[in-house]
């Protein structure tokens, strides 16, 4: 019986191996023509300025919309896009896409700043910084309003290689935020050798406050005033209810993000909100429709 038990569970495994093989697969051959076909879309997250909320700039984020897959969350098939080498293809098209929309609204005179996120293998794609400054050129896009958002998972890799990298990025004005920090793998030392110009506290640190109730948030309190120390900007993550807002502000930190102001929308549902502060008008209540 133990015998048959043993077998029956390494066929399980191994169907369930088989699919998620299967499943990957089919990824991969639909995203290689998700660009070609138009299923590429970008939405846009606010990040407010704290206390006020008032929004101050956005982080594109993409979506993938297939006709019979459905959605396809970013957390999915990003990695399917990175192993094989789609990314950069990709990325191109996000941060062409995103540029476009951040010139428009400065036309508009909405003072903004938009970021978009690099995948590691993106940032050591040959001449990325020429990349980069080129697509601000065609678009006309003063660099300082681009936002280039990294994570620790690149900082896992070879540190001065990435420093190199990150130098010259700068170098072309645009500003580099390092996502998700305090989610597991950069340590402080590297924090402190890295040219990043923003610190995104990540959404689980966020969080804390709520399960320690009453108590000031010990975690997002030292990560700010580090941040601070290192002359950055810091910026919450996740920020979902108004006690992690209080926490988050309470610690001094001046910019936010989360569902608590707004999940990602179309550019264009952001735009009737960027209007309405400039006319003076309440915010346009934003539709709830992630995640
Ligand atoms: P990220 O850059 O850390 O983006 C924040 C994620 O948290 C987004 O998920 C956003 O929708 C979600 N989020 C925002 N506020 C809240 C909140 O209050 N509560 C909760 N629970 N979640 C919140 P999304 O859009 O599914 O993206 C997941 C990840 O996929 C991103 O994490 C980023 O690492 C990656 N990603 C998204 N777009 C791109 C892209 O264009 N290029 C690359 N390379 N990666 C991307
Ligand atoms: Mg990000
Ligand atoms: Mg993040
Ligand atoms: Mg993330």
């Amino acid at each position: 019986y133990a015998k048959q038990r043993g077998k029956n569970r390494v066929e399980r495994y191994q169907a369930r191996y088989d699919e998620l093989l299967r499943r990957r697969g089919t990824l991969e051959s639909e995203l290689r023509h998700a660009i070609d076909r138009e299923q590429l879309r970008l939405v846009f997250q606010p990040v407010v300025a704290l206390p006020s909320m008032r929004p101050v700039g956005a982080e594109a984020l993409l979506r993938w919309h297939h006709p019979t897959l459905g959605a396809v969350r970013p957390d999915e098939f990003i990695p399917v896009a990175e192993e094989s080498g789609l990314i950069n293809r990709i990325g191109s098209w996000v941060l062409d896409n995103a540029c476009k929309q951040l010139a428009d609204w400065l036309s508009k005179g909405h003072d903004v700043w938009v970021s978009v996120n690099l995948s590691p293998k993106e940032l050591h794609a040959a001449d990325y910084a020429g990349q980069v400054a080129d697509v601000l050129a065609e678009h006309g896009v003063p660099a300082q309003r681009l936002v280039l958002e990294v994570t620790e998972h690149a900082v896992a890799t070879d540190m001065e290689e990435l420093i190199g990298r990150l130098t010259e990025l700068r170098t072309t004005g645009v500003r580099i935020a390092l996502d998700d920090f305090g989610a597991g793998y950069s340590s402080l030392s590297q924090l402190r050798t890295l040219p990043v110009d923003i610190l995104k506290i990540d959404r689980l640190l966020v969080a804390e406050p709520e399960s320690r109730t009453g108590e000031a948030a010990p975690l997002v309190d030292v990560v700010v005033r580090l941040g601070h120390r290192l002359g950055l900007e810091v910026l919450a993550e996740g920020i979902g209810t108004p006690a992690q807002r209080s926490a988050v502000e309470e610690a001094g930190c001046r910019l936010g993000q989360g569902s608590l102001f707004g999940w990602g929308v179309p550019a264009e549902h952001l735009e009737a909100q960027l209007d309405g502060l400039r006319t003076g008008t309440r915010p346009v209540p934003q539709p709830r429709n992630e995640p």
